[in-house]
């Protein structure tokens, strides 16, 4: 008895060649009349790196730990990112701070330590949504190719958005 698994499975044809067949021209040229075709339809793919796509609207991809608009650190180590987070991949440890520090933090508690493991994140943006100091949030980067596991762990360096000029001349 024989099933037919797929509808679309087609016996093999076994027949001996004909003359015209093993000349193989009128498939060569069959072949290359579909490969013209395709020479002048639009391209399905793009030269990357040199040409990027842009993201959608909703992209959400590499994490930017925010400074207030005094360029003091918003974070205040409050844990509930790390909390939400359903990949376990927050980490830090929390310091008080000092006199004197007041134009570096912007809370008394801050990160001393924050890390984000980037081969555990699934960007569910659910840290971002957590924040109540507005602290972190979802950039439309991602993070580069690496050849070691450590380098998709990213140190608070790594995530601090960089200090403007105009907030250097502040503090
Ligand atoms: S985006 Fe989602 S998975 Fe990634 S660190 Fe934030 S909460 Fe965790
Ligand atoms: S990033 Fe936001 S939620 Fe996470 S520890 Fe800092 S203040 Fe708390």
């Amino acid at each position: 008895m024989q099933y037919n698994i797929s509808k679309k499975a087609k016996p093999v044809d076994r027949h001996p060649m004909t003359f015209m067949e093993s000349l193989y021209i009128p498939t060569i040229a069959k072949g290359l009349t579909i490969t013209l075709g395709h020479i002048f339809k639009k391209k399905a793919t793009i030269n990357y790196p040199e040409v990027q796509r842009p993201f959608s609207s909703t992209f959400r991809g590499l994490h930017i730990l925010n400074r207030d608009e005094q360029g003091r650190e918003r974070c205040t180590a409050c844990g509930l990112c790390a909390l939400s987070c359903p990949a376990e991949a927050i980490t830090m440890e929390s310091a008080e701070r000092k006199a004197g520090e007041e134009h570096l933090y912007r809370e008394e508690k801050y990160a001393a330590k924050y890390e984000i493991n980037m081969l555990r994140c699934i960007f569910c943006g659910l840290c971002e949504e957590a924040c109540p100091k507005d602290a972190i949030y979802l950039t439309q980067t991602f993070a580069p190719a690496n050849f070691e596991r450590k380098g998709f762990i990213y140190k608070k360096d790594d995530l601090l958005i960089p200090e403007t000029e105009a907030s250097k001349k502040l503090n």
